[in-house]
């Protein structure tokens, strides 16, 4: 079975073909990006590692999705004889609101949702939409399933989302904490427990998304029971460019003292704040961070610390909040490639079980791997996250 995932963004789209028939095989990935503005291009690599790069005259989601699917069976770099071998396409939507608890086949009533919470996610819902449409143009008749990043946090009880704010802000204006990097948490927290060989149903696992954007999740029985993004993505961890959880009143303060607008007190929490705003280098990647701090810049050795010690101080809400723990996860960019992240982040837990490998956390590698000590009470792992693959999944139950 073909299954075709998308991930639709505001000038770009994401797509990677699966043959799940086939253990799940990429037959190709690729995007196009900078779409709407110049410079418009693809990168189209398929299984046998052909890749086709260059400029394309592409200007909005439809059309990408049209050259996508005419790349898909290309004579010479296709991977498709006919467009009906596609017999799903999974998409990524990032909110879902209390409506959609789980990866749903779109129908008009599940674009209405899409569309009702354009407000609380308008960078990303308006265009995941979009690329559903361009799918329902293209290639109609092939069935549409949403997989929403907020789906998973679903069963968190009301003490884990509900705002100490007044009631009716929840009933009336919906304001709860949702969480977000639904589909990445539910992955590798599956992932760990078979790479843990005993059943998801018995484990507490905080897993730990450590990308440019970042979240934690307390999942208990494969069940997420709280998260660290609120409303929106900006709550929790400090992230590339996100702050993270500052005081409200740090809001309203700066907001009084510099005369921003609400407009530009969203760009600085997310878009200024986080390690680009701590580090004071310029770069939001951790990667530059940790060079600078390799050299001995200070500021971003501080920065570094803020970071990992926000991670770390999660993990122990976390782990009071499941009443025990039994596997720690890290994935994501930072979380799958940063050893040193890593061992900062669980630095001086070994009074609570939580002991690092050294050694096996310096190895690099590709695969699912447990990186604790061999006496560790709490087990830590690496799992690569694999969001594409998650979402096929979902996918495939639903249309067989
Ligand atoms: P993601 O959002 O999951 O794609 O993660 C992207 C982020 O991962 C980048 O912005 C980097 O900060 C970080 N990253 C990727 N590779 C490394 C690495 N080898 N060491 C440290 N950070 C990394």
């Amino acid at each position: 079975m073909v299954i075709l995932v998308i991930n639709a963004g505001s000038s770009s789209v994401k797509f990677t073909c699966f043959d799940m028939a086939a253990g799940n095989k990429v037959l190709a990935s690729g995007l196009v990006e900078r779409i709407g503005i110049e410079g418009t291009s693809m990168k189209f690599t398929n299984h046998k590692g052909d890749e086709v790069k260059g400029e394309v005259d592409v200007k909005n989601p439809r059309d990408a999705v049209k050259l996508i699917s005419e790349r898909l069976l290309d004579a010479k770099h296709g991977v498709l004889a006919k467009l009906d071998e596609i017999k799903a396409i999974g998409h990524r939507v990032v909110h879902g609101g209390e409506k959609i608890q789980d990866p749903i086949i779109v129908t008009s009533q599940v674009k209405d949702v899409i569309r009702e919470c354009f407000s609380m996610s308008p960078l990303h819902n308006p265009h995941n939409l979009n690329g559903i449409e361009a799918c329902e143009e293209v290639l109609p008749g092939v069935p549409n399933v949403g997989v929403f990043d907020t789906a998973f946090h679903a069963t968190m009880p009301p003490k884990a989302f509900l705002y100490g704010l007044p009631y009716s802000f929840y009933t009336e204006n919906s304001v709860r904490r949702y969480g977000f990097h639904g589909t990445s948490h539910a992955y590798v927290s599956k992932a760990a427990a078979a790479l843990d060989g005993r059943p998801l149903q018995d484990l507490r696992i905080v897993t730990c998304h450590l990308g440019n954007g970042g979240s934690v999740a307390a999942v208990k029985g494969g069940k997420c029971q709280d998260t660290s993004m609120g409303l929106t993505p900006l709550e929790g961890l400090v992230m590339g460019t996100r702050s993270g959880d500052v005081d409200p009143a740090v809001v309203l303060y700066v907001m009084k003292l510099k005369g921003l607008s609400v407009e530009q007190t969203d760009n600085l929490l997310n878009k200024q704040s986080g390690i680009l705003g701590l580090a004071g280098i310029g770069s939001s990647d951790l990667r530059d961070v940790e060079a600078a701090q390799d050299k001995g810049n200070e500021q971003c050795r501080q920065a570094l610390e803020v970071y990992a010690y926000r991670v770390r101080k999660y993990i122990g809400a976390y782990a009071a909040a499941l009443g025990g723990l039994d596997i720690v996860v890290f994935t994501a960019g930072v979380g799958e490639n940063s050893a040193t992240m890593r061992a900062s982040v669980v630095a001086g837990l070994d009074d609570l079980g939580i002991k690092l490998d050294q050694a096996k956390n310096a190895v690099r590698s590709p695969e699912p791997r447990v990186v604790s000590a061999d006496d560790s009470r709490v087990k830590i792992h690496v799992v690569p996250t694999n969001e594409e693959l998650a979402i096929a999944e979902f996918t495939k139950v639903l249309v067989s």
